[in-house]
């Protein structure tokens, strides 16, 4: 298929570089000079790296970041082709995307919430789990350049949903990352040696993928960013925000949410989310 894909990020570099390792012709744009993609084409704008598209896929940071490349100056929308079908898999706000799909469909092409989990590694290996909203035919006419960059497709149900269903995940990870180092820093100030402390998460009923992700870099203090800690951050916010709106309590994200306020304050914004066991460190008066 011909594709215009939009932002080469940690995430969406390794995507698109899937993409034409599956035979796809496809043409990138990055924001920032200097990101390109080995056998794509390299547009100079969004505008022009969707013209004769047949699907535009994104992956960029934020809601105001999916705006503004379909919408700010030489943005894809005016050149978007009747019947294109557009996925976006950034994590943004559930409403401002549902717009979003509302003036693609206007225009005469097709909108997936296409949210993904399985990060830095995940996009690498190319065994995302794409988390979509939008509907069944328009999963199928792109499902090839699903299965170039995921291993699942999980439908779950119209465009907003696919977003909703992430935030409800990325906090489950928020609060399983946050119990996983307070189990760290209170275990090493009771003097209990961290490698034991492992063992014991991984031979019990606590063990959890997100800990099997983040264990061996957490044993090295390797906070080079897989999920960089600021893009977790505004999940946290989409997620409070969301709750907010739909009339949802989120105590215990509450108290998270201070901590990576606290972290950003503490210059981590860059690292992984994994670098809040500083911030919990530091409050405990631990060194790394
Ligand atoms: P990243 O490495 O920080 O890359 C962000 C990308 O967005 C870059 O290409 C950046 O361009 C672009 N961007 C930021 N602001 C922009 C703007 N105003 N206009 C145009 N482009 C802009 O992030 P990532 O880890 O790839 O994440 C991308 C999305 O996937 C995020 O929504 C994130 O929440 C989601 N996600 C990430 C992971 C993960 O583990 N990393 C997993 C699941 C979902 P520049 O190069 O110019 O800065």
């Amino acid at each position: 298929m011909r594709v215009g894909f939009l932002g080469l990020g940690i995430m969406g570099g390794s995507m698109a570089a899937n993409l034409v390792k599956a035979g796809h012709s496809v043409t990138v744009w990055n924001r920032s000079a200097g990101k390109s993609v080995q056998g794509a084409k390299r547009a100079a704008t969004p505008r022009e790296a969707v013209a004769n598209a047949e699907a535009v896929w994104i992956c960029v940071s934020d809601t105001a970041a999916v705006e503004h490349v379909l919408f700010g100056k030489d943005g894809a929308f005016d050149a978007l082709a009747k019947g294109v079908v557009v996925a976006d898999s950034s994590t943004i706000s559930p409403n401002a995307s549902l717009k979003i799909a509302e003036r693609i469909r206007q225009r005469g092409g097709d909108f997936l919430d296409a949210p993904m989990t399985g990060s830095k590694i995940g996009a690498a290996e190319g065994t995302l789990i794409f988390i979509v909203g939008g509907k069944a035919e328009t999963i199928e006419k792109v499902r090839p350049l699903f299965n170039a960059m995921g291993k699942t497709v999980l439908h779950i149900g119209d465009n907003g949903k696919g977003l909703g269903a992430k935030l409800g995940m990325n906090l489950m990870i928020a609060l399983i990352y946050e119990g996983f180092i307070e189990a760290l820093t209170l275990a090493r100030k009771l003097g209990v040696e961290e490698h034991k402390l492992f063992s014991l998460i991984q031979s019990s009923m606590v063990r959890s993928g997100v800990v099997d992700y983040k264990m061996p870099f957490v044993e090295k203090r390797d906070f080079s960013p897989n999920f960089p800690l600021y893009l977790m951050h505004k999940d946290i916010r989409l997620m409070l925000e969301a709750a907010k709106e739909s009339g949802a309590q989120l105590p215990a994200l509450d108290t998270v949410n201070k901590i990576y306020d606290e972290a950003e304050a503490q210059g981590l914004r860059d690292l992984d989310y994994a670098a809040t066991l500083k911030t919990i460190e530091k409050r405990a008066g631990l060194n790394d």
